[in-house]
């Protein structure tokens, strides 16, 4: 076990709640593997508290910290710098401390495209379609977008939410033409797809049985199509094993976890995170080894 002492520096993670975070996971098996002196803790912060804990980590020295629900926009005005992705997207995930003040990040997009860019398809020829217009759907969008997507269809439940999030980037740093439908077209944009991804909670343990489309409408996907699913546990969630059943290629969530939060270490420590050694640290804490 990793010694802490009195010169440990401090990394963390907030949000409300925080104690089904999987960064503390992977980040302290990452620092146990390089040797470094940090820690990584998950911090319970209460929206209310958000602008107290910030001057207080301040205060004390923190290195840097991920921020999750439901502090992602809320932290950003306690910023001194924030990035272009993180403003396109709207929403930080990592901090870091300058001698200005607090930087601001969002390394979801990054996590997002990683295990994108193996694939050498023509980005700029494919069709995008997206369950669910939340705040993962934000960072998948800004993450197609730097793949070079030029048609993104955005699928939805609610019109007023799904015309808001197209609303959402007219004005932003990400110049992008969404595309907007409402679930009962779903069907028609199935065998169009070349990207299918998830962002919607549906099919999350415990809910392992379900999936945001019906066998039905998933025969029409095509062969080769990526079926990309952001829920990392299970382990193929009911949406990505209908996906192979029609011979898509299948992304779950747990790659876009370790490489966002790769893509924040690599930040903090300024070295090469231990990739592999945080992919492995939360398959085995999940149960997916062996
Ligand atoms: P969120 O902001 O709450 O958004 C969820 C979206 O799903 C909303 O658009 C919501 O629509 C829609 N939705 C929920 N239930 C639905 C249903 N039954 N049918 C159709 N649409 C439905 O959540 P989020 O932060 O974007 O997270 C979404 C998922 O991504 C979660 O499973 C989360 O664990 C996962 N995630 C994974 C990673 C990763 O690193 N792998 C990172 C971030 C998030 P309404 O607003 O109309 O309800």
């Amino acid at each position: 076990m990793q010694l802490i002492t009195g010169t440990t520096k401090l990394l963390g993670v907030i949000g409300n709640p925080i104690e089904h975070s999987l960064s503390p996971v992977m980040h302290n098996a990452a620092i146990a593997s390089l040797s470094v002196d940090y820690v990584y803790l998950p911090l319970p912060v209460k929206a209310a508290d958000l602008a107290t804990v910030v001057a207080g980590f301040h205060a004390i020295g923190l290195i840097g910290f991920s921020v999750t629900i439901p502090h992602k926009q809320a932290i950003i005005s306690l910023l001194s710098e924030v990035s272009a992705v993180a403003q396109g997207v709207g929403a930080v995930n990592t901090v870091w401390r300058t001698e200005a003040g607090w930087s601001g990040t969002n390394t979801d997009v990054e996590g997002f495209i990683a295990p994108l860019q193996t694939d050498n398809r023509d980005w700029g020829q494919t069709t995008t379609v997206i369950l669910g217009y939340g705040g993962a759907a934000r960072a998948v969008v800004v993450g197609c977008q730097q793949l070079g997507c030029t048609e993104i269809h955005v699928v939805g439940r609610n019109p007023q939410k799904l015309s808001q999030f197209q609303q959402s980037w007219v004005n932003s740093p990400v110049p992008l033409n969404i595309i907007i439908h409402p679930w009962e077209e779903v069907a028609a944009l199935i065998p169009k797809a070349d990207l299918l991804v998830n962002t919607t909670p549906v099919g999350m343990y415990p809910h392992v049985d379900q999936s945001p489309l019906d066998q039905a409408t998933m025969q029409h996907l095509g062969e080769g199509t990526i079926a990309y699913d952001l829920i990392y546990t299970p382990h193929p969630t009911q949406f990505l094993k209908q996906a192979q059943e029609q011979g898509a290629i299948a992304i779950n969530g747990l790659e876009m976890l370790v490489q966002q939060g790769a893509a924040a270490l690599k930040i903090w420590l300024g070295q090469k995170p231990p990739v592999d050694i945080m992919r492995q640290s939360l398959r085995a804490y999940l149960g997916l080894e062996g």
